[in-house]
């Protein structure tokens, strides 16, 4: 199992010098190692609907050139297989990571300043690079890509990372390669058993932060399969109104965090504004500014943890709903009127909710601390497909159609009356509960196969509309 624990450092002067200087460092020779893999990704592709002549775009980055600088094999020059070779094409295409750290050597002879940092460090830059292009070019392990990568300004490169010979002195005094003992404050300790793989140092709004990946190989990761029983499991929803709604009808508020601190920070950036670009006063805002905002996410994350631990304190599996939040926070479409001018289109109430879903992070919690405390405490998260959980009668399962506004569920088939989220959380865990070993988890599914039973609305149906929507064909 690999852990990774964060702490203050209490660092001194020299040193704070010494870590600038190298994050400036391993800054640029990231940009420039971006660079390259660029020239080369350009220069090793052709647009599909036409015969290239060249190869390439122009005799600069033509492949032939390109490759010309480019080593083929490397040779091992110290270690026990000194005068090995090692080939850096693999199966037909050039491992560039590879390429590129064995052109440190020439980054060292040209930059010599480049020789005073740790040797691994500088490779774990082109690692970092290797990673954002592969992301990128292949997708990550979900097949999933992100975009291009950017050439990073100073404030977006912040951290530097020791990936080998970290040693933990004693409580709070660790020892990095060419830097020294550094002091940390050690608020918890590093658990029993685990060793310290890799050391990185983060500079943040309010000053310097070490993370040391921890692992303890007796610990396995198993992916844990539990039988969701009625009694064993919760289902939740979540909202802006209250942050978790549960099937137990608990219902959690949340304290809007980024909106206490808003005006706060909209009078700091409007001081700031005012001042002149480079001075000391302009300066001594930004920082002041970039601290209330790490301060607003760190208690966003601490409560968040909490929250997750609170809510497995009396289950094994928590089902919940599979939002696609990037869907959510979007602006509204631009409307016209018959003119053709812009007319109102709730933007503002929009921007509004945003704000608040921005500032609730539900993305953070149901994808990343919920799983990652369900795996720590050996449970599980399930995720149910959200279409409909909002407008069914967790009870009889009739549609109960309301609008965003409505906070109450009224069911006048079986006179089911509950707080609304509620009534979602509930009918999260019966179509959780209903549709284990289904390989698509809603309530489609779940009315289809038949374990949920739609029960015939009292009242009589009114429309040809209604009546489709109640047999869900
Ligand atoms: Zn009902």
């Amino acid at each position: 199992m690999r852990l990774t624990y964060r702490y203050k450092l209490n660092i001194l002067t020299h040193q704070r010098h010494t870590i600038d200087r190298w994050i400036e460092l391993a800054r640029r020779q990231y940009n420039f190692r971006l660079g390259e893999r660029f020239r080369w990704f350009d220069a090793t592709r052709h647009p599909v609907n036409c015969c290239p002549i060249d190869g390439g775009y122009g005799p600069v980055n033509s492949v032939e050139n390109v490759f010309a600088d480019i080593p083929l094999s490397k040779v091992l020059t110290k270690g026990k297989n000194k005068g090995a070779v090692y080939s850096l094409v693999n199966e037909g295409y050039v491992d560039w990571a590879n390429v590129q750290k064995d052109g440190l050597k020439q980054t060292k002879l040209l930059f010599p300043e480049y020789k005073e940092m740790p040797a691994q460090m500088l490779q774990n830059v082109i690692e970092r690079v290797n990673r954002a292009f592969d992301r990128f070019t292949q997708g990550d392990g979900n097949g999933k890509r992100s975009g291009k990568p950017k050439f990073k300004g100073k404030p977006y490169y912040s951290s530097i990372c020791w990936p080998q010979d970290v040693k933990v002195l004693s409580a709070g005094l660790v020892s990095l390669p060419k830097l020294g003992e550094l002091e940390f404050i050690e608020h918890r300790p590093i658990p029993v058993g685990f060793t310290v793989k890799t050391a990185t140092i983060i500079r943040d709004g309010d000053g310097y932060h070490i993370c040391f990946s921890l692992e303890d190989k007796f610990v396995p990761i198993v992916d844990v399969e539990i039988h969701p029983t009625e009694s064993n499991s919760k289902g939740i929803d979540v909202g802006l109104e209250f942050y978790v709604s549960d099937s137990n009808g608990s219902q959690y508020e949340f304290p809007r965090w980024f909106r206490k601190a808003e005006k706060r920070i909209a009078k700091l950036q409007a001081r700031k504004a005012k001042k002149p670009h480079g001075s000391i006063a302009r300066k001594v805002l930004a920082v002041k500014i970039s601290r209330l905002q790490a301060k607003v996410a760190r208690s966003r994350k601490d409560w968040q943890f909490k929250l997750a631990y609170q809510l497995f304190a009396d289950c094994d599996v928590i089902f919940c709903e599979d939002l696609q939040l990037k869907n959510l926070i979007r602006r509204n479409k631009l409307k016209t009127d018959d003119a053709g001018k812009i007319a109102a289109n709730g933007q503002a109430a929009k921007s509004g909710m945003n704000k608040s879903m921005t500032d609730a992070a539900l993305g953070q919690f149901l994808n990343q601390i919920l799983p990652w405390v369900a795996s720590k405490l050996g449970k599980q998260v399930i995720k149910i497909k959200p279409n409909g959980t909002s407008q069914y009668c967790q009870a009889c399962l009739s549609k109960v159609p309301k609008g965003i506004g409505a906070r109450w569920h009224d069911c006048d088939n079986c006179g089911e009356s509950l707080p609304r989220d509620v009534n979602s959380g509930k009918l999260i865990k019966r179509i959780g509960l209903a549709t284990v070993g289904e390989e698509q988890r809603s309530l489609k599914t779940a009315l289809t196969c038949g374990r949920l039973k739609l029960i015939q609305p009292q009242h009589t149906v009114k429309s040809e509309d209604e009546a489709r929507s109640l047999s869900f064909a």
